[in-house]
Formats: C-alpha cells, sequence, structure tokens
C-alpha cells in the first residue's frame, strides 16, 4: 500500500449557493488528498498512536467500531503500511454479508472478532487476545493522542487568513485537536449524530488550557447518524457539479449543508472568512446506490 502523502494537502475555493449573495468566503482544506484509503482526519488521529505503538515495540493493534466506520479501515490500513497485526472488534453479530467497509479492512489483513452489542458498549477484549504485545487505539481514535494529532491537521496552514475553522462531528476528537491549534479563529462543529448534546462534555477533556470553546451545532443529522434525504444529495450534487469537490453523505456533506445554511442565515459576519475542513471519508459513499451521486 502506498505511503500517506501530506504534500498532497491543498486548499480549494468553495462557491456555496450562499455566497452568491453574501460576501462570506470559504475555502475548503482538501485532507481527501492525502491518501486513498487513510483519507482525511483519520490519519492525523492515528499518527500518535501508532508512534507510540511503534515506540513500544507493539506488534499488534486492537481498536473497536461499527460496521461502516472510517476509522476501522484507516487503522486496517495504516497497521498494513507499518506492517503490524490488525485486529478490528465489530459492534453486533457478525452479518451474513459483511458491509463494504468490514470487506475492505480484512482485504489489509485485519483480523475481525464480532462483539454483542452489550460487550461491545463495555469494549471488553476477547480472553484469547489479551497478551503484552498488543496496543489499544480507542474507539474513533477519541482521546488526548487522538486529538494532538487532529492538532497537527492545521500546521502547515496560514491561519490568519481564517476567522473560523468549520468541520464535522462524530466523537469530536478531531474538533478538540482543533481547537487546541487555532490562535484567534473561531471553531465551529457539525454534530453528525442526533442529539448527541453529550458532545460538548467529551471534548472538554481534550482540549484543557485553550482559550475556545468549539461552537457546536445539533441541528444538521438529517435524522442521525448515516441518514440522509434527496435534499442533502442533490446539495452534494450541485456542489460537485459547481466546484468538482466531492463529499461523502456521513459527514462532510452535513458540514458544507450546514454551513451553507447558517451563512443563508446571516450566522457570519460579512467579512467572515471560513476554512472548511474535508475530513475524507468519501468511502463511506459506496453504500449508496451507484446512480445517486453525479460523482
Ligand atoms: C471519522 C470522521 C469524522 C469525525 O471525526 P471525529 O474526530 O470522530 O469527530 C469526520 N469526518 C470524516 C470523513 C470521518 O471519517
Amino acid at each position: 500500500m502506498q505511503p500517506v502523502n501530506i504534500e498532497n494537502l491543498q486548499i480549494d475555493k468553495l462557491i456555496l449557493p450562499a455566497c452568491r449573495t453574501n460576501p462570506v468566503k470559504v475555502d475548503v482544506l482538501r485532507l481527501d488528498k492525502i491518501h486513498p484509503v487513510i483519507s482525511g482526519n483519520k490519519w492525523f488521529k492515528l499518527r500518535y498512536y501508532f508512534e507510540e505503538a511503534l515506540q513500544l515495540n507493539r506488534k499488534l493493534i486492537i481498536t473497536f467500531g461499527g460496521a461502516w466506520s472510517n476509522h476501522i479501515v484507516a487503522t486496517a490500513a495504516a497497521c498494513s503500511i507499518h506492517q503490524l497485526k490488525s485486529v478490528g472488534i465489530i459492534r453486533g453479530e457478525r452479518p451474513r454479508n459483511l458491509s463494504s467497509s468490514l470487506r475492505e479492512a480484512e482485504s489489509y489483513g485485519m483480523q475481525l472478532h464480532f462483539l454483542s452489542r452489550e460487550d461491545y458498549s463495555k469494549k471488553i477484549i476477547p480472553d484469547h487476545l489479551i497478551n503484552e504485545h498488543y496496543y489499544l487505539v480507542p474507539e474513533g481514535g477519541y482521546g488526548l493522542l487522538g486529538a494532538r494529532g487532529a492538532g497537527t491537521i492545521l500546521k502547515s496552514i496560514n491561519l490568519i487568513t481564517y476567522s473560523h475553522i468549520c468541520c464535522a462531528v462524530g466523537t469530536g476528537t478531531m474538533i478538540a485537536g482543533l481547537a487546541t491549534a487555532v490562535t484567534t479563529q473561531q471553531v465551529v462543529g457539525i454534530s453528525v449524530l442526533k442529539n448527541n448534546f453529550e458532545i460538548e462534555n467529551s471534548i472538554r477533556p481534550l482540549t484543557l488550557g485553550t482559550h475556545t470553546t468549539p461552537d457546536i451545532h445539533h441541528e444538521y443529522h438529517f435524522g442521525g447518524y448515516a441518514k440522509y434525504n434527496q435534499v442533502l444529495i442533490d446539495f452534494m450534487n450541485a456542489c460537485y457539479a459547481t466546484n468538482q469537490l466531492p463529499l461523502d453523505f456521513v459527514y462532510t456533506g452535513k458540514l458544507c449543508y450546514a454551513i451553507n445554511d447558517l451563512i443563508a442565515k446571516g450566522h457570519f459576519a460579512e467579512n467572515a472568512r471560513l476554512l472548511i475542513i474535508h475530513s475524507g471519508g468519501l468511502q463511506g459513499n459506496l453504500s449508496l446506490r451507484n446512480d445517486v451521486l453525479i460523482f
């Protein structure tokens, strides 16, 4: 598998429908460009976990995730690059047909272990896997090392031109890292989970000592995690037609839809300069029928 190439990071201008009548300017940071599989924020969230695992000379990485988890696929691919063994502990019974994400993870050599929802919620590692040589990466990369890695997303960016950094929020690890990396910018997050008001509490321990509190919006989940409707699909197709920017329907589609809506509603000052983080995840679109998106 090819290595991750951060040189491929680029910033594009983004023309959202609301920008036609509003002077707010929007750029998008293309993390989706750094690697075809470990796309986007996952590589940044994983980098210090892998650094630590390699330092400790661990040969096996264990992590947790759901059947459609981008984190599972990214961890499997990163392990294959570092020639480490990997085990993915997956929520729920083994289905007759594996999701495309899990098949992909297996193709990178990850062993899958399925846990009942109850055992999964307790994060029980099956006995036969427990030995002193494994390294546990928390579910979704959530944790201080994950946030520290996510903070490096902004390392090569000339932040001074931006007033706001905007991203999608799942576990909150990425936005926590961004909040620790900004100077004067406001950090804006769009929660992709329904009514996940606990997220502010999850972010807080990862942002201790920073002066910014992320501004999280909860109204753009489209019914919940990985739920969507025609309005979202039409928006994503229009965004591609105008900008040639591919979005995924789980995270970045909802993010860009929300930012457009917030601009239209006058949420940002007229001189605002937004940087939207394209956090990758495009392989999630494989679960859609193939005539739904124009890209
Ligand atoms: C995992 C993921 C996120 C969410 O990141 P968190 O750190 O869990 O909040 C956002 N966008 C994409 C594309 C992802 O795959």
